[in-house]
């Protein structure tokens, strides 16, 4: 198991008292696409069910291997970390969160060897107080005022997205180095460049007797964002050459100099 298969799975979303087994077949989907598979459900209203089958899309392991609890209590059992989503606050005193505070605080525990649970309330009433009561903290996903509740499985998906977010961060190696991998061009490489290229705009007439340090500053800009390698300067050098071959067979037939 990677690192960070066994790190999300520390990690349970449970689901209390869903009403629509849709619902748990989505949030099995939105879990399983961000790498996690720990789903408690308590009390659903309807479960297992063909419409969760079916939106689960093959997630289906997550359905098959969901845990199954008559109450919040028990559905919590091996966690020491509970984080309780609600839209709205409620009449508990419980501390607020964001959704990166949340999963600051998951992962912290996480890393620690403790199991997390997520708490996803039910679509129509969501978490009772008496289920908040059971939680360390809410989470609410900042959504606007007139209109703050999300479909269930699309809170879990934001969950889940902002987790695999954080525990990415957290591991992924830095940018890749390849072994053919050509070095940077340097500073003193990059002035050559800008002297062949001023040369060569000079001998292929592009200037046209107007000052030439306008352009020059907005090429310069152009290429500094490229920041090429030397092979691709290699290339340049090679073009800016021919450019000035041409031009001095061009001079050449046209009896200049
Ligand atoms: N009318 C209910 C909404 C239930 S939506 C209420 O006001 O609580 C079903 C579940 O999705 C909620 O219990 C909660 O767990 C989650 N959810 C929906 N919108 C959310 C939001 N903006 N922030 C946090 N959780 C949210």
């Amino acid at each position: 198991m990677s690192d960070l298969t066994e790190l999300a799975s520390q990690l349970r979303f449970v689901l209390v008292r869903t009403s629509h087994p849709g619902n748990i077949g989505s949030a099995a989907r939105a879990m399983r696409t961000m790498g996690f598979t720990g789903m408690t459900l308590v009390a659903p209203h309807r479960f297992p069910h063909d419409e969760a089958s079916a939106l689960a899309a093959g997630a289906d392991d997550v359905l098959e291997n969901a845990a199954l609890h008559a109450g919040l209590v028990d559905g919590l059992a091996g966690t020491s970390l509970a984080l309780g989503l609600s839209a709205r606050r409620r009449g508990v005193d419980l501390e607020e969160l964001s959704p990166r505070e949340g999963v600051a605080r998951a992962l912290a525990a996480m890393a620690r060897g403790e199991k997390v649970a997520l708490v996803f309330g039910n679509e129509r009433t969501g978490l009772e107080n008496e289920e908040l009561a059971r939680c360390h903290a809410m989470i609410r996903i900042p959504s606007v005022d007139d209109f703050s509740s999300l479909n269930l499985s699309q809170a879990v998906q934001v969950m889940a997205y902002e987790m695999r977010i954080a525990m990415l961060g957290d591991q992924a190696p830095a940018a890749p180095v390849r072994a053919d991998a050509e070095p940077p061009a340097d500073a003193a490489q990059m002035e050559r460049f800008y002297e062949h290229l001023a040369q060569t705009l000079d001998d292929i007439d592009f200037h046209k007797g107007r000052a030439p340090t306008t352009i020059m500053l907005r090429l310069r800009k152009l290429f500094q964002r490229a920041q090429m390698d030397e092979r691709e300067l290699r290339m340049l050098h090679g073009i800016f050459a021919d450019a000035q071959r041409m031009a001095s067979i061009a001079r050449g037939k046209s009896g200049e100099q």
